[in-house]
């Protein structure tokens, strides 16, 4: 079996080592450990071990395991990764520190409405298609400007970043490019990109965290 807590050293070495490669300065680039279908037990350690960002996939499995997970350690911070249904916007609100997924007008509106019933400051990224495909979630490259300005002066929402998930047989490296040029256009500072198979890639890119799950957890 994996040993998570050896993984997640092996991983921020290689992180580290990316940065240096690519003259960023140390600690830049944020770590986020992808922990979906991992129950608590398998999560603590890692936690123990100091890693304090998070990711999950679906708002109901993450309502299943992190309220009592960030009851004992207050200052983890959880990240959505999956796409939101606009009736999950009251629990993801609720439950998340940075809502990575944030795609289309309706969620837009959804989260915006949330946002000022509960009071809650979740930070705000829009995810790109970067590669237009059709069964995956994320705005259109093209619009992806537009739609941060509407996010912002039509919803009232701060958007930080972009984020996306290149097609899985493509070379990541142009969909990396094209995220950051759109994050240049658009104003943001944050570039959520790079998983398992291609973050140090993304941080020579100039990713700002990167989404690794089965490299430190492994194989779901
Ligand atoms: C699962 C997932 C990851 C992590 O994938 P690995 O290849 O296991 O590192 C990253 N981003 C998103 C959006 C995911 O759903």
């Amino acid at each position: 079996m994996i040993d998570a807590v050896e993984q997640l050293d092996v991983v921020k070495g290689r992180i580290a080592a990316a940065e240096r490669e690519a003259k960023r300065p140390g600690g830049e680039v944020t770590l986020v450990a992808v922990s979906k279908t991992f129950d608590a037990d398998a999560i603590r350690p890692v936690i123990g071990a100091g890693q304090r960002v998070f990711g999950e996939n679906r708002v109901q499995e993450a309502q299943g395991k992190w309220p009592a997970l960030k009851a004992e350690f207050p200052d983890v911070e959880l990240h959505l990764i999956g796409p939101l249904q606009s009736n999950k916007a009251k629990e993801a609100v609720a439950l998340f520190d940075v809502i990575e997924t944030v795609d289309r007008e309706k969620i837009a509106a959804e989260l915006a409405k949330e946002i000022a019933r509960q009071g809650a400051t979740p930070r705000l990224y829009v995810q790109v298609n970067t590669g237009s495909e059709p069964q995956k979630a994320g705005i259109e490259p093209r619009e992806a400007v537009a739609f941060v300005k509407r996010c912002r002066e039509v919803h009232g929402l701060k958007i930080e970043g972009l984020m996306c998930i290149p097609p899985a047989e493509e070379n990541p490296g142009p969909h990396f490019a094209l995220l950051a040029k759109l994050a240049r256009e658009a104003g943001v500072e944050k570039l959520s990109m790079g998983m398992s198979g291609d973050y140090e890639l993304a941080v020579a890119f100039g990713a700002t965290g990167v989404r690794v799950g089965s490299a430190i957890f492994g194989t779901r």
